[in-house]
């Protein structure tokens, strides 16, 4: 999008664990020159600093603080903590654990969900999540709904593992995501849904390119009346 008098462009990308999301937002936004932001990330940050400390997960008090005092910046393919660049540290299974649980506390959902508003209220973004369509930005012009098959999800996590030097073992992996998908759902703050406006995408058996074409032909039609953005 060229034009400056326009509003800022939001596009909300929310579904289960491993659908694929990073992926294709990503692509997105490159395509479109628009910021990715993957705020699965900054829950991540948030429970390492806990992890890190020895706070309990669970202690609503203490996380919430953390989550007030973090400093998160999301550079381009990198994400910091206070200064520290945590990109990979916010990958293991504690830290994939520990975010989900982080995420049950209002006060740390609260400060994120300001930090993600204050990131996407000038620019266009990608944002992806749990609750970005349902509660940060509930006025997003374009709303995607990304499912997969669970096996098929836990496939591809295993993958991205793999591709990192790491051997994950499946069956473990897909019980974890299991775990956190029970949990993510079932929260009573912001739980994991699809927005009444959102569309479903269910991207089983689809390519990556299916499912990125799939999209911006959604967005082109919402935001540019079918033409192409340049
Ligand atoms: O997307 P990712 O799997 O990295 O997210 C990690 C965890 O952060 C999720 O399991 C979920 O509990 C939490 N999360 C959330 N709301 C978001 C993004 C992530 O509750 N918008």
């Amino acid at each position: 999008m060229t034009s400056t008098h326009q509003q800022r462009v939001v596009i909300a990308i929310d579904g289960p664990a491993g659908a694929g999301k990073s992926t294709i937002a990503k692509r997105l936004a490159q395509r479109l020159g628009f910021t990715y932001i993957d705020t699965g990330a900054m829950y991540r940050v948030v429970a390492l600093w806990g992890l890190r400390q020895n706070v309990a997960m669970t202690d609503m008090h203490r996380m919430e603080q953390l989550a007030i005092a973090a400093d998160i910046d999301l550079a381009p393919g990198r994400i910091s903590l206070n200064g520290e660049d945590v990109t990979e540290a916010i990958r293991t299974p504690e830290a994939s654990s520990g975010a989900s649980q982080v995420a049950v506390i209002p006060g740390v959902r609260r400060a994120m969900v300001a930090k993600q508003r204050e990131i996407g209220q000038h620019t266009n973004v990608v944002m992806e999540g749990r609750d970005i369509g349902t509660v940060v930005f509930p006025d997003a012009n374009v709303k995607i709904y990304l499912d997969d098959d669970p096996g098929e999800r836990a496939r591809r996590r295993a993958e991205e593992m793999r591709a990192k030097g790491e051997n994950p073992d499946l069956r473990a992996l897909a019980a974890q995501m299991r775990e956190r998908d029970q949990r993510d759902s079932t929260r009573a703050d912001s739980p994991l849904a699809q927005a009444p406006d959102a569309i479903y995408l269910d991207s089983t058996g689809l390519s990556l390119d299916e499912v990125e074409e799939a999209i911006l032909k959604i967005v082109r039609n919402r935001i540019t009346n079918g033409k192409d953005f340049s």
